[in-house]
């Protein structure tokens, strides 16, 4: 099932369940408002080059949307859309007083020089000035875009409103971002896994992980699941895989990977496939690219307990069947990786009030986000007939929004 599928597909589950009315489901369903504009660009050596840009506001019933921009290959309207229709659940299962939104760009980052970013950012935001801002909507990264992409949008922004810092965040501390950010939704995976285990009568010290993707996510997630014990045994990335059963050093893969630009032929392990690494023997299976990386054909053969989805959409509803009959625990995207976007949100506070937190306030108020969102979603599944986590969150996010939509019309 195509990912744009799949995400109406959970939305139809959960809609039913919830006994909402084809009326209501249309209407939470449908997005507010989707953008596409054309984005030339001139190039370094004199061409030009013409990419699309997308910004798709999918609902903002329950505050200003939120949500990041992507740059990738990948990105089209199907994909903004489905991803911005999980923004809006996401930002309801962590209670957050926002909607959701996604935008990106469909090119590949790592052709394009720092100016040549610098100007298609700067293209973007002039044509999206008027439809984002700090009680409207508020974009943030994702997948191929950083801090210093978010230094462009403010700084391009202020041209046409002023210096507004809470139109985006994920900016540089420097520029108004928050500490922890940066390493915000690979801690909020910890948490929710600490959660999950806890339930189990486990504990991260000894468990086994294995992460694909190592980008922002899976880095951090690795990394802060190691100094909380866990071992990290498994990891791949676009060039491929690295095993190594005692536990790899997650520092040192970090700085082999900042040198090399890639995770293979780390010393301290052994190469493998992608494919490899995701059926390997562990405890923990972090999934941190993609969406549709389990499907049908490959759940079967994965051997991990828990899932804990720092990606967004990587388990298709096939998947999510083979896992539920084979008694693993999938961690679904819209709590699992919410803790981006909930320090996204502490950043906007720091910037409305202009008073910034400590980086240890930002990590405990994120941690007992997290672990409230956590008892919100057992509460629901105990409430409920959800089969498991993922139709619980969804059955709690949708009744929120349904709820504050109701109470607005
Ligand atoms: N792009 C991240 C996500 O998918 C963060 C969004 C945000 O911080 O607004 O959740």
């Amino acid at each position: 099932m195509q990912f744009i599928e799949a995400s109406k597909f959970y939305f139809d589950q959960a809609a039913k369940a919830l006994s909402l009315g084809s009326r209501r489901e249309r209407q939470l369903l449908t997005p507010m408002r989707e953008i596409k504009v054309e984005l030339t660009l001139p190039l370094d050596n004199g061409e030009i080059a013409t990419f699309i840009g997308y910004r798709v506001q999918h609902d903002n019933a329950r505050g200003p949307m939120k949500g990041g921009i992507r740059y990738n290959p990948a990105v089209d309207p199907d994909e903004v859309t489905a991803l911005a229709t999980l923004m809006t659940w996401k930002t309801a299962v962590v209670d957050l007083p926002y909607g959701g939104a996604k935008g990106g760009i469909n090119c590949d980052p790592r052709q394009l020089s720092q100016d040549e970013l610098q100007r298609l950012t700067r293209l973007w935001t002039d044509a999206m000035h008027d439809v984002i801002g700090p009680n409207l909507d508020i974009p943030a990264p994702d997948m191929g875009t950083n801090a210093q992409t978010m230094a462009w949008i403010v700084d391009q922004y202020a041209n046409y409103k002023g210096w507004q810092p809470a139109v985006i965040t994920g900016k540089p501390i420097e520029l108004g971002g928050s500490l922890g950010r940066e390493a915000a939704t690979g801690r909020g995976c910890l948490f929710a896994l600490e959660a999950v285990l806890e339930d189990a009568g486990r504990s991260l010290e000894g468990i086994r992980v294995a992460v694909q993707g190592f980008g922002n996510v899976g880095s951090w997630a690795a990394r802060l699941m190691a100094e909380r014990g866990a071992k990290v045994v498994a990891v791949s990335d676009v060039t491929g895989g690295i095993a190594n059963p005692d536990g790899l050093d997650v520092p040192a893969l970090i700085a082999h990977v900042a040198a090399t630009k890639g995770v293979v032929n780390f010393p301290g392990g052994a190469n493998a496939s992608g494919e490899q690494v995701l059926t390997c023997d562990c405890d923990v299976l972090v999934p941190a690219a993609m969406e549709g990386v389990f499907t049908k054909v490959n759940a079967k053969d994965v051997r991990a307990k828990w899932i804990v989805e720092g990606a967004n959409g990587p388990t298709t509803p096939e998947a999510d069947e083979t896992f539920r009959a084979a008694g693993v625990t999938v961690i679904p995207d819209i709590f699992a990786n919410a803790g981006g976007v909930t320090v996204s949100y502490f950043e906007w506070v720091q910037n409305i009030q202009a008073y910034p937190w400590t980086e240890e306030h930002v990590n405990r108020e994120l941690r007992a986000r997290m672990r409230k969102a956590y008892a919100d979603i057992k509460e629901q599944a105990r409430a409920s007939s959800a089969r498991d986590l993922r139709e619980a969150a969804f059955q709690l996010a949708i009744q929120r929004v349904a709820r504050a939509t109701k109470l607005r019309s």
